[in-house]
């Protein structure tokens, strides 16, 4: 294998023992090179910087980069992170996984989520004491790069097509752009595209999650809907994300520092494990994403497992036991 270089940033809380965990796995099965940087509270305390240059310098010229979690300066350290690698898509798979407890035990659902405007545009003004507004950023290039992710995306994953999640029988400018962008370049592209409205989509998803594959949202709705479908698979400290960008990608665990079991060596590093599996298959490294995403599966299904889960094994003992069965 390769000497591609990774950047690795655990940065506060839980994110220093579950990224390590990731690192182990993937000094386990390839040759990479590591590069450690940091990032986070811990850093901002000690140089007043949450995201010292050096850093965002780092992975602004990396391939690929494996970020933990920051505290109290997540939104400095993790929103120019995510511009750094130019990222427009953020994909967030939600699938629960035989022998862990979940809500609906059939969910396996990736949600693409667009990156970079929608209502997280940064157009907020307080126009007087009564009154504010928000901009919300809806470009026809932004809503066809996803689309066009998410075509290749069905392709790679064998799935029929998906769905589109909008809302502009309301926002008739803005969602109203984004779904005839990618409505087209799905028709363009020979993708089978279903659409349906964000608060249908909700409910459905409770009801019977095996009606979604693979679903297509602007910013918001991609963050809240696919924090509920976590909900469904049960916990936290299974779902991993990527960002991914034209050139790089930052792949990190959902959760954030979890201080209430931060140093106790009990955080469930499944979350960061599978991040780096996705990392692995971005940088092309396909079989071993997937021979991780097994190994990861078997562990979860037959133990040992972390607290979180019921069990009473800590987080090396957890990563262990992944290494034992690649
Ligand atoms: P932050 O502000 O950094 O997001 P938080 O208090 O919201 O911190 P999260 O990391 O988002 O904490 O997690 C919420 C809860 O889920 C935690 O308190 C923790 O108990 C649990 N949790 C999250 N990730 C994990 C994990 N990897 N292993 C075990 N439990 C976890
Ligand atoms: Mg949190």
């Amino acid at each position: 294998m390769s000497g591609e270089e990774i950047i690795v940033v655990p940065g506060d809380g839980i994110g220093t023992e579950v990224v390590p965990a990731a690192r182990r796995m993937l000094e386990h099965v390839g040759e990479f090179s590591f590069v450690e940087a940091d990032a986070g509270d811990a850093v901002k305390a000690e140089t007043g910087e949450a995201l010292p240059e050096e850093t965002y310098d780092l992975v602004a010229a990396a391939d690929a980069t494996l970020f933990g979690a920051a505290g109290e300066t997540a939104a400095d350290v993790i929103l120019p992170l995510r511009e750094a690698v130019d990222s427009f898509v953020n994909v967030r798979p939600a699938r629960a996984y035989p022998g862990v407890d979940a809500v609906r035990p059939e969910t396996d659902v990736v949600f693409l989520r667009e990156n970079t405007e929608g209502v997280y545009s940064g157009h907020e003004d307080r126009l007087s004491d009564d009154l504010s507004t928000l901009t919300r950023v809806i470009t026809t290039s932004a809503s066809e790069r996803l689309a066009e992710f998410a075509c290749e995306f069905v392709a790679d994953r064998d799935a029929d097509g998906f769905h589109v999640v909008h809302k502009a029988n309301v926002m008739r400018e803005t969602d109203g752009r984004f779904r005839e962008a990618v409505l087209r370049v799905a028709e363009e592209r020979g993708v089978d595209a279903d659409e349906v409205l964000m608060d249908a989509f909700a409910t459905h998803v409770c009801l019977d999650p095996t009606r979604f594959d693979t679903v297509v949202c602007p910013n918001l709705a991609g963050d809240v809907l696919s924090d509920l479908a976590a909900g469904l698979v049960g916990g936290l400290g299974l779902l991993p994300s990527a960002n991914i960008g034209p050139e790089r990608g930052l792949f990190e665990p959902v959760h954030g520092t979890a201080p209430d079991i931060a140093g106790e060596g009990v955080a469930n590093p499944a979350a960061a494990i599978l991040s780096a599996a996705m990392l692995l298959e971005f940088l092309g490294h396909e079989e071993d994403g997937a021979d991780v995403r097994a190994a990861v599966e078997d562990v979860l299904s037959d133990g040992p497992r972390t607290p979180d889960l019921g069990g009473d094994a800590g987080t090396d003992e957890v990563t262990d036991a992944v290494l034992d069965r690649l």
